[in-house]
């Protein structure tokens, strides 16, 4: 089975969250199941600089206002086609905006020739090659079910999966013209959205299947709290949607064998993560000491509950607990933790800044991890914290609620407790979730337990890879049924 999957991120070689990793791994989890994956990803400046192999297979005279071409690679075992178009590509900046953080104002040009080259990809475009499935990820690419639809390969199934329901891509009507898709595709059952052009919606209505990354997120965007608007299409849509849990890459998080980590260790020499809190408590100017150290890595918004946290510092620095925060995001909630650091010096550290090394150090040194988000699809530092016995303690939300195992006196008893889930997103229930944590800590035995537990859950991707592979051939049953 050959898979062509469009996305705007991927690990190794580009990624802003949690998708990248998604997108990265996946690849590699199919191909133990015999699934054939090849990734179409823009070409970056940064992408292009780290290209193994360059050999044209698809050229353009003209897309969206330039020359592009289309160029295979390898890289860290994926098979990637690279979408090479300078005009559209070849920036100074993230992968979305500027280095102020604002959008490039043609976005909507850039993911849509990603988009369409996906789909013409799909159509049998590079000679020798036609996909069986085309797999795309979030509003970046969700135009490409939509060319398929109208046109370009309208018998390859395709499958839509939604990392976030919050980035939408909503343009204006105006660019319509400039897509190149029939007439007709601008209709309530098109891309059309609230009179404009909305990329995620156009995916959503167009896709086979929709798939989003947990059970419990699948279900809430079909309510009006969580669907952002389009929780009237997702209901529409409820038979094609499915919620699959995101796995982890065990080989590149692996508190065994993790070369960013000041020391390895296993379940069994526990002990051996001092040496990694160490280092934490320096690289954060923590006070040396025997309490817990807990930790944030995170995008810095209210999605994730930040202002939540800033609100609690003092609650928490009084519990005796010291926090280490890795993040970066709005800028007013930047200055409030570096306020807050500096007003409880050495007991809260804050780094601003995207730092992957320094999350690794985190997760295999730090004793808990919060994650106290508003919604989560999935969540992947919760993954990270079980497999590093950095125990969670989480916003019951998304995916959050579908990985960890609440420990309650039963599921402790039951040795099934993997972390502390609180509700609602309120400093009160927060501080409820870091107290029960807190108290666990303070009986070492227990803490122990729990830790093992967390190191002992299944957060590899075998599972929800073969759910992905039943789901393909679903589609494919259906396209010769
Ligand atoms: P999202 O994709 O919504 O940001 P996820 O939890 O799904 O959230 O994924 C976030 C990913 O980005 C994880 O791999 C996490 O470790 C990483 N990450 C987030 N912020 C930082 C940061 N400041 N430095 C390093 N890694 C980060």
């Amino acid at each position: 089975m050959q898979i062509l999957s469009v996305t705007p991120e991927i690990y190794p070689l580009i990624k802003t969250g949690g998708l990248a990793d998604v997108t990265g791994a996946l690849p590699l989890a199919l191909g133990a199941s015999g699934v054939k994956v090849r990734t179409l990803i823009p070409g970056y400046s940064t992408v292009l600089a780290r290209m193994e192999t360059d050999e044209p297979v698809l050229h353009y005279a003209a897309l969206q206002g330039g020359p592009a071409t289309v160029r295979v690679a390898q890289m860290a075992g994926l098979e990637l086609l690279v979408l090479d178009a300078p005009h559209l590509f070849d920036r100074v900046g993230g992968p979305y905006g500027d280095t102020s953080g604002d959008d490039w104002p043609d976005n909507w040009r850039r993911f849509g020739a990603l988009s369409q080259v996906g789909a013409e990809i799909a159509g049998g475009a590079i000679k020798g090659y036609l996909p069986d499935i085309v797999h795309a990820h979030d509003w970046q690419s969700a135009l490409t079910p939509a060319y398929m639809r109208y046109g370009r390969a309208p018998d390859t199934p395709s499958v839509m999966t939604v990392h976030n329901l919050a980035f939408q891509g909503q343009f204006g009507a105006g660019i319509f013209g400039s897509l190149g898709l029939p007439g007709e595709a601008m209709s309530i059952d098109g891309v059309e959205y609230y009179g404009g052009v909305g990329y995620l919606k156009a995916g959503l209505q167009s896709a086979w299947a929709i798939t989003t990354v947990s059970p419990t997120y699948a279900q809430e965007i079909r309510t009006p709290e969580f669907g952002m608007g389009l929780e009237g299409l997702l209901n529409l849509r409820a038979a094609d949607l499915h919620g699959i849990v995101n796995g982890i890459d065990t080989s590149v998080w692996d508190p065994a064998a993790d070369p960013l980590l000041p020391g390895t260790y296993s379940a069994k020499t526990l002990k051996a993560r001092a040496v990694n809190k160490r280092a934490v408590e320096k690289r954060f100017a923590l006070d040396d000491g025997e309490g817990p150290i807990l930790c944030i890595v995170s995008r810095l918004t209210w999605q994730k509950g930040i202002d939540v946290v800033v609100s609690a510092l003092d609650d928490i620095v009084a519990t005796g607990a010291r926090l280490a925060i890795l993040g970066a995001g709005d800028a007013g909630l930047e200055a409030a933790l570096l306020a807050g650091a500096a007003q409880h010096r050495g007991r809260v550290g804050v780094v601003i800044g995207y730092d992957e090394a320094l999350s690794h150090m985190m997760q295999g040194g730090c004793d808990a991890i919060l994650v106290p988000s508003r919604f989560e699809p999935c969540g992947l530092t919760q993954l990270y914290g079980l497999r590093y016995g950095c125990v969670p303690v989480l916003a019951r939300t998304g995916g959050l609620a579908d990985t960890v195992v609440d420990a309650n006196e039963a599921a402790l008893a039951a040795g099934v407790a993997t972390g502390f889930l609180f509700s609602p997103v309120t400093t009160g229930a927060l501080m409820q979730g870091i107290h029960r944590a807190i108290a666990a800590y303070s009986r070492p035995a227990i803490w122990a337990n729990l830790q093992k537990q967390c190191m002992k859950a299944d957060v590899s991707w075998s599972r929800s890879a073969n759910r992905y592979v039943d789901l393909y051939k679903s589609l494919l049953a259906r396209k010769n049924g």
